[in-house]
């Protein structure tokens, strides 16, 4: 079946149920090999092994396209009837393809496969896949390092994933995929080394056990376009949800924001304990499981830093309660009484404030340990097979992980303790909650679906700034733009590796380009090796620098041993720069990012205040014009 609108062709075919769509020119078309699916655990249901399918028109006020009905499944599908919608809209030309579940069977679904991926065979350089792997990535068709996995299973909402969004471009002729529903979705990509194709597509997951609401992909054709084009018409598409929150409005509503642009920032702990029943737990070597430093030995490095000449600086200080870093969580409280108390941590922030710094805690209200004196099951995640997940990776050993019903109220009790000490918060890093899956929950007492977690995690940010206190979580990512207002980091993947590991494509900023003047970013700064300084991609991104990072754990989270060790001022030199152009763009638009070289090795940004940073990765170079 065939629909023409706006000089665009859709159409469905009606035995292969493949997708073709044309526009300016450009044809896409689903992958020749691919058959639309549902995958249960005991088999793969394909579409067009329903008994009865139909294809019909489909015309409303607003568009139009083919609705086809599909029911009269076996086998593990027994029972599953559905439709699927694909339509034109007609006032913008976006292209819908919506799944919709009337009857959903007696067997859990695990997947639903569909749309398919677009056939992209070419070995070209000149056609690419852009997808939202951290702070984003651009794969030539001809990348010599394979793709067939990402973290989180490319879930959507999750480091695997910025943004809800992946897009394909062919000598210039794009299309951008986007997620109208992305809370239980993921994606997936079959990039081989050298390609010569890469295969990108959706995948739809049950909420609660159930697959009970409406999925919807969404698809634009762009004609001469490029990365930038399609990041800014998400931009715009972001604009349109009211996710786009820049830091100019969360300035208005919280003025602190100011005090954090052109900070540097420090990373720091005080106590770490690494339980027995941790798999971090080294008995070879106790001095890794257990090390303290009082609080009077940060303030008198604050003081150092400031005689160094340091002048704007956010400490991020972590394991400072009795229980240690990664401990307890969410019973964080008191103040680590062998490192001093709540006095000492008093004293430490006000020190900071003396200097004119902000000062911040690291915490955590997704990991629930067992050793926590309110653990109680009856709050941990449940999943609808009323199993409770659970795991011993981290310092404090064995835990599940806190209903996000829950988490709001754990923010507000433990907040109120530290202000009760006298100790004057500017930010907190709510650990975990911009980097992890959202969680479900079927507790009858405080069922959440995974939409839901994400806005509970909202709502703990929302609290922090009606209390002045700026929010900060691990990475970035687009539902909590219209609360975040900083992160750890939001590096790009290869960041995450060890040095000189291969890349698995281009690194771009996909993320800035569309969200740089709404979240405050650190970067790390470490120069890691003769020819690699990531300074270089700070300036590019014109993001905040880190002056000092000390790993929670080694060896993870992209910190690597073996880094250049530099002189003190050296370092506070790197960061003046970086802390002076951030401060004169933090609240504009980038509004390109060119490829002045076809492997990536030479890029340009454009700010939206005219500022240009060039950048040369091969020659160690960088240029910035105001
Ligand atoms: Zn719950």
């Amino acid at each position: 079946m065939e629909i023409t609108t706006n000089g665009m062709q859709l159409s469905i075919n009606e035995s292969t149920l493949g997708i073709t769509m044309a526009a300016n020119g450009a044809v896409w078309m689903t992958e020749s090999s691919f058959r639309p699916h549902i995958a249960y655990q005991e088999e793969t249901v394909y579409f067009d092994q329903a008994a009865q399918i139909r294809h019909e028109r489909w015309q409303t006020g607003v568009g139009c396209g083919v609705i086809s009905h599909y029911e009269g499944f076996s086998g593990a599908a027994q029972g599953l009837s559905f439709e699927t919608i694909i339509w034109t809209e007609t006032a913008t030309g976006v292209i819908r393809c919506e799944w919709v579940p009337l009857s959903e069977g007696k067997n859990t679904v695990q997947a639903v496969y569909w749309p398919g991926p677009m056939a992209f065979e070419e070995p070209k350089s000149s056609w690419y896949t852009l997808l939202n792997w951290e702070q984003g990535i651009r794969i030539p068709n001809t990348w010599p390092v394979e793709t067939v996995k990402l973290p989180f299973n490319g879930m959507l909402g999750t480091a695997g994933a910025y943004m809800p969004w992946f897009a394909q471009v062919k000598d210039g002729e794009g299309y951008l995929a986007i997620a109208e529903t992305p809370w239980n979705a993921g994606y997936d990509i079959d990039h081989p080394a050298d390609g010569p194709y890469t295969h990108m597509s959706i995948r739809w997951e049950p909420s609660l056990g159930h697959m009970n609401d409406r999925r919807v992909l969404q698809y634009r054709l762009l004609h001469s376009c490029d990365h930038n084009d399609i990041c800014k018409a998400y931009r715009a598409y972001a604009k349109e949800k009211g996710l786009l929150r820049t830091l100019r409005e969360k300035a208005a509503k919280t003025p602190s924001v100011d005090d954090l642009i052109g900070c540097c920032f420090v990373h720091t702990g005080i106590k770490t304990k690494v339980q027995p029943n941790s798999d971090f737990y080294d008995p070879a070597a106790p001095e890794k499981n257990d090390h303290l430093t009082p609080f009077a030995v940060r303030t008198a490095e604050v003081k150092q830093l400031h005689e160094a000449g340091v002048s704007k600086m956010y400490l991020h200080l972590d394991g400072w309660a009795e229980p240690g870093y990664d401990n307890q969580h969410p019973d964080y409280s008191p103040a680590c009484e062998e490192a001093g108390g709540w006095s000492a941590m008093k004293e430490l922030a006000d020190t900071m404030h003396a200097c004119g710094y902000l000062f911040g805690i690291h915490d955590q209200y997704r990991d629930y340990y067992r050793a926590a004196e309110s653990f109680d099951e009856n709050f941990a995640c449940r999943l609808p097979d009323g199993s409770i997940p659970e795991h011993q990776r981290w310092a404090g050993g064995p835990q599940s992980y806190l209903c996000g019903t829950q988490a709001p109220y754990y923010v507000k009790r433990n907040f109120k303790a530290i202000e009760e000490a006298g100790i004057q918060l500017d930010g907190a890093y709510l650990d975990v909650f911009t980097c992890n899956e959202g969680d479900e929950c079927d507790h009858p007492w405080h069922r959440m679906t995974r939409r839901d977690c994400y806005e509970y995690r909202n709502t703990c940010f929302e609290f922090l700034l009606s209390k002045n206190i700026l929010p900060s979580s691990e990475e970035v990512n687009d539902w909590a733009i219209p609360s975040l207002v900083f992160c750890h980091y939001a590096p790009y993947d290869f960041m995450l590796a060890a040095p000189g590991s291969p890349k698995h494509g281009i690194a771009l900023p996909l993320f800035n380009l569309v969200y740089h003047d709404c979240v405050i970013e650190p970067w790390m700064m470490d120069k890691v090796s003769e020819d690699d300084d990531y300074m270089l991609y700070a300036l590019l991104n014109g993001g905040a620098p880190y002056l000092r990072r000390d790993a929670a754990y080694p060896n993870f989270d992209g910190a690597f041993d073996g880094a250049e060790k530099l002189q003190l001022e050296e370092d506070i030199q790197r960061c003046r720069l970086v802390s002076e152009l951030h401060e004169k763009v933090a609240k504009a638009e980038m509004l390109r990012c060119e490829l002045l070289a076809e492997d990536g090795s030479k890029q340009r940004t454009i700010f939206s205040d005219g500022t240009r940073v060039t950048v040369d990765f091969a020659q160690q170079t960088y240029q910035v014009e105001m």
